[in-house]
């Protein structure tokens, strides 16, 4: 299967999907993931400059450990809704990648760029599939893509409908978190959190729901054409 995860910062993959991301690729499939935006606001004190390649460097040794790829649209942090280009970049990522499924924030998670994005994904899938429209490169994709929204940071809100059991891989995803180590910084700082052990109480919540010790938890998209009877997660 090739498996697109389109999050919005360099760090939320590893909190939200990551167990999901290494489950995929341990079982063979091609995983692709992008960041949309740099990172260039999530720290008190590094300015953009210093903090866009310093967050890269981070999603970059994060990815090695399991031996995934990831890419960025290059985004400045709570643009994603504002730029123009961001469903032409994300429906020519989308030819290029070809997905199986895509894996995206929930609509109603908690930061503009994560929100913003859910609904931005839905609309350049479809636009993936359109020959005439201007500006998206590659090949048409025909397939409007099956997508899946991951959980909200800390569950809030969220209602899964189907887990995935990342008890195995629980470790790899703890050491991928840790690789970004401005954000355990900047969500201590801005929001009060031990983001590592939060993910792990969040993996071990959605874990007691379905019988596991640690578990990822997902909502599917319910629109035609994208609903699918086959099991697309792991
Ligand atoms: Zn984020």
């Amino acid at each position: 299967m090739n498996v697109l995860i389109v999050t919005a910062h360099p760090d939320d993959m590893e909190i939200l999907c990551a167990g999901t991301a290494i489950r995929y690729k341990l079982r063979g499939d091609s995983v692709t993931i992008c960041h949309a935006c740099t990172g260039s606001l999530g720290h008190m004190v590094i300015p953009p400059s210093e903090l866009v390649p310093m967050r890269w460097e981070e999603a970059e040794k994060a990815s090695k450990i399991a031996g995934l790829q990831h890419e960025t649209l290059g985004v400045p942090d709570l643009q994603v809704a504002e730029r123009d280009e961001v469903v032409c970049l994300l429906a020519s990522l989308i030819r290029d990648v070809r997905p199986d499924v895509i894996i995206t924030h929930d609509p109603n998670d908690y930061m503009p760029d994560h929100s913003d994005l859910a609904h931005l994904v839905l609309k350049s899938s479809f636009v993936a599939t359109l020959p005439h429209h201007e500006h998206v490169n590659g090949e048409c994709f025909p397939v409007v893509s099956p997508v899946f929204f991951m959980d909200t940071v800390m569950g809030v809100g969220f209602v899964p409908e189907e887990y995935v059991d990342i008890t195995d891989v629980f470790d790899t995803k703890k050491a991928m978190l840790a690789c970004h180590a401005s954000q355990v910084d900047w969500l201590r700082d801005h929001d009060g959190i031990d983001v590592i052990e939060n993910m792990r109480i969040c993996a071990q919540y959605r874990g007691l729901q379905c019988g596991k010790k640690y578990a990822e938890a997902f909502r599917v998209n319910r629109t035609w054409p994208r609903v699918t009877t086959e099991r697309l997660l792991p």
